[in-house]
């Protein structure tokens, strides 16, 4: 069964710990996510963006997907299903197939019109029980094809959108999407503070999780960071683990180009980064 992303980041900002959202491509992804989170009786968030939502034909063929993965791999670790960075247009299709959470990403509206959108999904997802993640202050880099600056976000801005009754808060503190630059200036520690400090109990969100040093992590969830999302880490791994097999000339020996047996090393590999996410996050036994 689906749930809300709420309670359990509500449990994680209580705990000073941070529930990891690991974004998913097909079936094998989603598969290699819940079985390590079952491993190791976490609670976990799948993230879906829009891109990944049209190349998985659509969100009702995720739903199908992941309920039925649930189901058949016996999970019962709680699994929210999220879209990331989603469009007005995307939460609402999202909210109607059938996902357990949401991201409405009006970061790039004026605070007004970000207030205003928000506020109709926030009505929307209280109805039905779905959690719902607002964000205030662009994240650096490329997420399919909205390339942000960087910025830190307006802790008075995030008090505003907070206020609204969202359930958890994305708030650019200097983080990027995609691989750091060697230059990076690290997380602003002052303005996550001072972001925490206006938004109470909500639960902070820390997007682009690859590449940031363990120790801000860690300081990032003392600070009330409940949510870090993950992306391009797996996709390293993933794609590291299959040049591996392939240069080793392994899809040439025997049945290796069996697609089973082809993609089994990058799914270990998908398996082995979210363990280390989760173990680096302290969601491990949290379930
Ligand atoms: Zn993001």
């Amino acid at each position: 069964m689906l749930v809300s992303a709420k309670e359990m980041l509500e449990k994680a900002k209580a705990g000073k710990y941070a529930v990891g959202q690991f974004n998913i491509n097909n079936l094998e992804w989603t598969k290699a996510i819940l079985l390590t989170a079952q491993e190791l009786n976490s609670p976990v968030i799948l993230g879906v963006s829009e891109g990944a939502g049209k190349y998985m034909c659509g969100y009702e063929t995720i739903v199908g997907m992941v309920k039925g993965m649930i189901k058949c791999l016996k999970i019962t670790v709680p699994v929210a299903l999220h879209l990331d960075h989603g469009s007005y247009e995307g939460a609402k299709a999202c909210i109607n197939a059938g996902f357990s959470s949401v991201m409405f990403d009006g970061s790039h509206y004026p605070i007004e019109e970000n207030i205003a959108k928000t506020t109709e999904l926030v009505n929307a997802c209280n109805v039905l029980g779905i959690s719902l993640e607002a964000e205030v202050g662009s994240i650096g880099g490329e997420e399919d094809g909205v390339v942000g600056a960087g910025e830190c976000a307006d802790p008075n801005e995030c008090k505003m959108i907070a206020d609204l009754g969202v359930t958890m808060l994305a708030a650019g503190i200097g983080n990027i999407h995609g691989k750091y630059p060697a230059n990076w200036a690290g997380l602003n520690f002052d303005v996550l503070g001072a972001i925490s400090e206006k938004t109470g109990d909500m639960p902070l969100v820390l997007h682009g999780g690859t590449g940031i040093p363990e120790d801000m992590i860690k300081r990032a969830i003392s600070l009330g960071v409940s949510k870090i999302n993950v992306n391009t880490e797996c996709q390293l791994s993933f794609a590291a683990a299959t040049r591996a097999y392939v240069e080793a000339g392994k899809d040439l020996q025997g049945k290796g180009f069996d697609p089973r047996k082809l993609l089994a090393p990058g799914f270990e590999a998908i398996k082995a980064t979210v363990k280390e996410k989760m173990e680096l996050f302290g969601s491990v036994n949290k379930a």
